[in-house]
């Protein structure tokens, strides 16, 4: 028995079969609002026809029409439809025309309808070659209609059917069978859509023949969403006949508009018609808008109360987000095509330039004051003084924490890395990439935010936030109960993370500061000095540039805590590692050869993320930690004298697993800021905190936070170090678990909850229980990573610290995990 659900009948009962487009219709019928008449079937074989019968008896009584009848004739479109709303067939039309109504009826309109429905029907009911229907315009509509039919005849055999309901069942019966073509199965199988989702055919009065003027309102004017303008801004669009449009209508379409966006909440585009006066609407849609209107419509929906601040910011998430806050490509139509690569997104951001093979070339393309782009297998450290300056980084290894991500990200400098078809042949001065050869010097732009790669040189338009962005991370900020800190390690990065909108600095890594021209001479001077006094000279050299930096940090941060990490890094990454820059090292040095190559053969490490480096550093050479405290208390000192500020530093031990080598460092850092503070005559207040990022640090966190009075979670070592995987290294291999369904998610990303999250968890609760008072935070990577925030969100912890251009994403995230935790959205 065939079932026919009338959309004005709206069955409850019948709601979960019915598919994506009759939903929005029956939605639109609870809204009171007009839909075309019609009915909704959920199978349909030829064996029905005496159901369909009565169903079309009903409509023809509904709408004072006759299926068939050559006066008022009642005319159907017909979709199919499914839970998904991916169909097989698309719509057809004109349904219960012939050559009689049509010749009756005399109206383009019709006309068209009708050489539509024979194109639909040859096409899709007998599977005739669609190049030979093709509608044209300005031809003679009888001639084509003539032309259609005769083309039909050639390759059926007989006439196009004249019985309108052969017509209908055949069209009914093809829609049924397009929902189990290869087509479609395949389809659902790309988008991983269960293939027995629910699937129904909308049988509806068409609008042919109607006399109606037809349009398209979108509720929010793109581009120009403005305060209080409410629903003045109707775009129309696809009208006929602007000038129809009555205020009487034009009012009438506000209303529904208003009503469909409070329905939806959110901006809707909406296809209507006209018919008598009365607005049918026939479909709407959410607007899809670009990144900017989005924010835009976001707050205005927010301020006109069609959703609460709340909800705004639900409605916010990375993808919008992000490209905002870098500069972006400004593709010109139809060069998309100049994709050549795709890797691994790492830095957002956009970037134009020469491609470079080298620092170097780099360099001089720069000074001619050309975008360059560089190019290379990775980044080794020594060159971080260089890569600030380029304007992207293309790598053909490396992961989301490799170094040179890690840096990119810090230094706001577009990134790709782990770019597997890039082939680099130094010697040719070419790469081979996506199957093209392109030489040294040849334009490129890099997108770091999909992660693809073009041979051709786009405009860049500027990173901004905008008033209407600014407002909603206020509105977040309220509703956060973590802060967020970023990780800045010079005045630049800092005064980007105030202008996002941190709290703080969460972690400075010193050891970026080292690496400066003027300064990795004499940090390498200490590193090949030949005992303590010849080590303390080197370092006494490097003070007042680490003096001077913190001085930058404090001032620009004034009285917002800054947490300086002690050198973490082993000492080998400060040394060349090329031939020919060993040699110049070892003329500068005033050493042989040999005795360079020699210190660095002692310093080269099997594992050196588990070699000498951390507070092992600060426990073999305790003059680096008396030097770096001596420059962090009295830069504080210096600036709370010049700015009246209460600048309290806080000193980060790195890579603790005991409370007893905990200790021996926050001595050496205690006796040394006395000595300082006895010098200068001055008090200061400071804390001295340790990095947790460690496995045995977690399970030992009550013993250490009894001397320990922070705890940050360096939660890219503690992943490292609980999967016993390098994330320098795991990208190689990591493709293949997730295709393998072993893991699902980058666990250098997005936090493990399973695992460290589970060593977090202890961690916070140890160290809480021994130390009330502990201030914890995170600092790693996935502080940044809006899912891992939802999971930090639960824990007794305050903070979270990121990319200075993470932190607008990260406030927003720390506001949508408090909104979930305490259900303040209930939909
Ligand atoms: C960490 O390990 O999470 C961390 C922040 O330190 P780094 O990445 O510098 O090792
Ligand atoms: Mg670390």
């Amino acid at each position: 028995m065939l079932n026919a659900y009338f959309l004005d009948e709206n069955k409850q009962n019948s709601k979960k079969l019915i598919g994506k487009a009759g939903q929005k219709l029956l939605n639109l019928k609870s809204l009171d609002l007009n839909v075309r008449d019609g009915f909704i079937l959920q199978q349909y074989t030829s064996n029905d026809l005496a159901g369909l019968k009565n169903a079309i008896f009903k409509l023809e009584q509904k709408t004072k029409t006759k299926f068939g009848g050559k006066s008022n004739p009642l005319v159907l479109s017909i979709k199919g439809d499914s839970a998904s709303g991916i169909r097989g067939l698309g719509c057809c039309d004109g349904i219960g025309l012939n050559d009689e109504i049509v010749n009756k009826t005399n109206t383009q309109e019709v006309k068209v309808g009708y050489l539509r429905l024979i194109k639909f029907y040859a096409e899709n009911v007998c599977g005739y070659d669609e190049k030979k229907y093709k509608i044209r315009k300005n031809f003679d509509l009888d001639e084509q209609i003539e032309k259609f039919k005769n083309k039909f005849k050639k390759s059926s055999g007989r006439e196009f059917p004249q019985d309108v309901w052969e017509v209908l069942n055949d069209v009914l019966c093809a829609c049924v069978a397009s929902n189990s073509s290869d087509r479609l199965k395949l389809t659902r199988e790309l988008y991983g859509i269960n293939e027995n989702e629910s699937f129904s055919i909308i049988v509806q009065q068409s609008v042919l023949g109607c006399n109606v003027l037809k349009g398209c309102a979108n509720s929010r004017a793109l581009n120009q969403v403005l305060r209080c303008k409410k629903y003045k801004n109707i775009q129309i669009f696809n009208l006929d006949n602007v000038a129809q449009l009555s205020s009487e209508i034009s009012e009438k379409l506000s209303k529904i508009l208003k009503k469909l966006e409070k329905n939806e909440k959110n901006a809707v585009k909406v296809d209507f018609f006209v018919k008598k006066s009365k607005i049918y609407v026939d479909d709407f849609n959410v607007i899809n808008a670009n990144k900017n209107d989005k924010i835009k419509i976001i707050y205005s929906l927010a301020i006109d109360k069609i959703v609460s601040k709340t909800q705004a910011v639900m409605m916010i998430d990375d993808k919008i987000i992000s490209p905002l806050l870098h500069p972006q490509l400004d593709f010109v139509k139809g060069l998309t095509n100049r994709e050549i690569a795709q890797g691994l997104p790492v830095s957002p951001g956009a970037a134009c330039g020469r491609l470079c093979l080298s620092v170097d070339e780099a360099k001089r393309v720069l000074k001619k004051g050309m975008g360059a782009i560089l190019v290379c297998l990775d980044t080794s450290p020594e060159e971080l003084e260089e890569l600030k300056k380029i304007n992207g980084l293309l790598a053909a290894r490396g992961g989301m924490t490799s170094h040179a991500s890690v840096v990119a990200r810090g230094m706001g400098v577009p990134c790709i890395v782990g770019c597997s078809s890039l082939k680099i042949d130094q010697d040719l001065h070419e790469i081979s990439i996506g199957g093209k050869i392109l030489k040294e010097g040849v334009y490129i732009s890099i997108d770091g935010e999909s992660g693809k790669v073009f041979d051709k040189e786009f405009k860049i338009s500027p990173p901004s936030i905008s008033f209407e962005l600014d407002q909603i991370l206020s509105w977040a900020d309220n509703i956060s109960r973590l802060k967020v800190l970023a990780n800045a390690d010079n005045k630049k990065d800092a005064l980007t993370a105030l202008e996002f909108g941190a709290k703080g600095i969460g972690l400075c890594r010193t050891e970026h500061m080292f690496f400066d021209k003027d300064r990795i001479k004499y940090m390498r001077e200490m590193i090949l000095a030949s005992g303590l006094e010849d080590r303390k000279r080197a370092l006494g050299k490097i003070l007042p540039f680490q003096q001077g930096d913190f001085e930058n940090l404090f001032t620009v941060m004034k009285d917002y805590s800054v947490t300086i990490r002690l050198l973490d890094p082993p000492l080998h990454e400060f040394l060349p590692r090329d031939e020919v820059s060993i040699k110049e090292l070892a003329k500068d040095m005033d050493i042989s050869l040999e005795e360079l190559k020699e210190k660095i053969v002692v310093l080269k490490e099997f594992n050196p993320m588990m070699g000498h480096r951390g507070l092992r550093l600060a426990i073999t050479y305790p003059e680096i930690a008396k030097m770096q405290t001596e420059a962090i208390i009295k830069a504080a000192i210096n600036v709370n004298k010049k700015l009246g500020c209460r600048v309290q530093p806080e000193i980060m031990i790195p890579l603790t697993c005991d409370v007893k080598e905990f200790e021996y460092v926050k001595n050496i850092v205690d006796e040394k800021a006395r000595e300082i503070m006895r010098r200068e005559n001055m008090k200061l207040k400071y804390k001295v905190g340790s990095m947790i990022e460690l496995p045995r640090a977690c399970l030992t966190a009550d013993k250490i936070a009894e001397k320990a009075e922070f705890f940050s979670f360096g939660t890219n070592d503690l992943s490292q170090m609980t999967f016993g995987m390098s994330r320098d290294d795991s990208g190689k291999f990591l493709d293949e678990y997730y295709s393998k369904g072993i893991l699902e998610k980058n666990p250098f990303k997005v936090l493990d909850e399973k695992g460290v999250g589970k060593l977090i968890k202890i961690a916070c609760e140890k160290g809480k229980g021994a130390r009330e008072n502990l201030k914890i935070g995170v600092c790693g990577e996935q502080g940044g990573d809006p899912n891992s925030i939802k999971f930090f969100n639960k824990l007794d912890i305050d903070y979270v610290s990121c990319s200075p251009f993470r932190v607008p994403m990260a406030r927003v995230s720390t506001a949508q995990a408090r909104i979930i935790e305490l259900n303040l959205v209930k939909n």
